[in-house]
């Protein structure tokens, strides 16, 4: 029987090998050997790895390529700074790998690897030697939330839970699945952007989309770009894939010194997300995480960039909250002036701090909500403030 003809979009070209992961800095022949023996200090504190994928994207020609700070270690990571839980998540987790912060969403830390490890990762603490916080045993998880009727949305995180078998993912999605009060299962994942092809192999991973995403109970994804060099085709398809399979996808990130701390950098990543379907949906203040001090960006100069950013675009593109992740809650920043820096809290571990405006003195040099003064008069409670839409209430 004669072959079928080719469609013209069909591809000739056999598909990519699977990517290699590397964890050792001698398997980079682009750093000389006394690079690779300096940095080693600091890999031995915090966990390299990355994909020969991701390495591709990387400018060598340029010390300072944002894709190159974000994957390869640098010594400013040993630079006394910051906490190792620096938003106290200990304080929230109820079972081991199990976080409960707000009434209605429950974290799933259910793997602790990931396609890459970014230099500024605020859970860095799970790769380490001694780490004991994640569990791939999710069923006291499964049980806690079962036993939780409030709890309507889970996120699976790590780690990242695309780097699990699929099988394994698709056994948890589907005994969530059959939690009935479980209505939106997220998945948070840097994979779209370390590893694509990996995700368009993996039959087993679309068939369980397209399963549990479902008309009234959504998967979601909280896809990681931080840099808009990250959206290559392989990425763009990616999305297109999860997209195709029923799943939202939207996109979350940290404002990174050298990385994308350029109105223009971070408005092009905002636009270009905007066109392929995975609209920003946060941008964060990092964590003053350990090791993190490299990418300190403070929070005046970082808001005034955001607001730059969002210049740009359709309304679609401007759809990120700048928000920093407190032990408190979720604080959005929504203004600074001559005098003062405005926030309010968009998600509260505490009811009473529930959509409070706040107000703090301008500290240009500030980074973290700790490091603010209040200013003199109290803030205006949520209540003054019918319409903020910021209170936990039904979901
Ligand atoms: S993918 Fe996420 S969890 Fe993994 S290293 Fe990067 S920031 Fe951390």
């Amino acid at each position: 029987m004669p072959s079928l003809p080719l469609d013209s979009s069909e591809s000739l070209v056999s598909p990519p090998a699977r990517a290699r992961y590397l964890r050792s800095l001698r398997q980079l022949p682009q750093l000389s050997a006394g690079e690779q023996r300096e940095l080693e200090r600091v890999t031995r504190e915090y966990a390299f790895r990355v994909s020969d994928y991701y390495l591709d994207l990387i400018d060598w020609s340029d010390p300072n390529d944002p894709i190159r700070r974000l994957i390869i270690p640098q010594l400013g990571e040993l630079n006394e700074w910051g906490q190792l839980d620096a938003s106290n998540e200990k304080a929230i987790t109820v079972a081991k790998g199990v976080q409960h912060k707000y009434p209605h969403t429950v974290l799933l830390l259910c793997n602790e690897v990931c396609g890459g490890y970014c230099r500024y990762c605020f859970r860095k603490r799970l790769f380490m030697n001694d780490a004991d916080e994640t569990t791939r045993d999710v069923s006291e998880g499964i049980r806690y939330i079962a036993a939780n009727p409030n709890v309507t949305n889970v996120l699976l995180t790590g780690g990242d839970p695309l780097m699990m078998s699929s099988r394994h993912l698709a056994d948890i999605i589907g005994r969530l699945r059959a939690i009935p009060h479980v209505r939106i299962i997220r998945i948070g994942s840097k994979m779209p952007a370390f590893d694509p092809h990996r995700l368009l192999e993996d039959e087993l991973l679309h068939t369980c989309l397209r399963k549990y995403s479902t008309a009234r109970k959504r998967i979601y994804l909280m896809a990681h770009f931080d840099h808009p060099r990250e959206l290559t085709d392989a990425a763009i398809d990616c999305i297109d894939a999860f997209i195709r399979d029923g799943v939202i996808c939207v996109n979350q990130c940290p404002l990174l010194r050298g990385i994308n701390d350029d109105p223009v950098v971070l408005s092009d990543l905002f636009r270009e997300l905007s066109f392929i379907g995975c609209p920003p949906y946060y941008l964060f203040q990092g964590r003053p995480t350990a090791g993190n001090e490299p990418f300190r960006v403070p929070i005046v100069r970082a808001w005034f960039i955001f607001r730059d950013a969002l210049r740009i675009g359709s309304g679609l593109a401007r759809r990120a909250r700048f928000v920093m992740s407190h032990a408190t809650g979720k604080i959005e920043l929504v203004g600074v002036d001559s005098r003062y820096i405005y926030a309010r809290y968009h998600r509260a571990h505490d009811p009473a701090l529930r959509g409070q405006f706040l107000r703090y003195e301008r500290n240009d040099e500030a980074y973290w909500l700790d490091e603010l003064t209040p200013a003199g008069d109290p803030a205006p409670a949520a209540d003054e403030f019918p319409d903020t839409g910021a209170a936990d209430g039904p979901e």
